[in-house]
């Protein structure tokens, strides 16, 4: 498994909790910090908010099977 390659530490911050709820902040192994997304596990620029929030609101595969099932609710769409 290497699901965690590269994290060195998972930090605590209170810089923005709207979308460090959703993110970990990562310390990686290179010495930068990078957001790790809590629902599907993809790695962005910590420093980039704006790209994060993008990425919950409409990249991330699991809060959109979330939407989807809320919505429509047509069956399991298992990945
Ligand atoms: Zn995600």
């Amino acid at each position: 498994m290497a699901s965690e390659e590269g994290v060195v530490l998972v930090l605590e911050t209170k810089r923005n909790p709207a979308i460090w709820k959703i993110f970990d902040l990562c310390l990686m192994s290179d010495n930068h910090e990078m957001a790790r997304c809590k629902n599907c596990g993809k790695f962005m620029k910590a420093t980039a908010n704006s790209t994060l929030k993008k990425h919950t609101d409409k990249h991330c595969p699991v809060t959109k099977a979330k939407k989807e099932e809320k919505g429509e609710g047509s069956g399991s769409t298992n990945m």
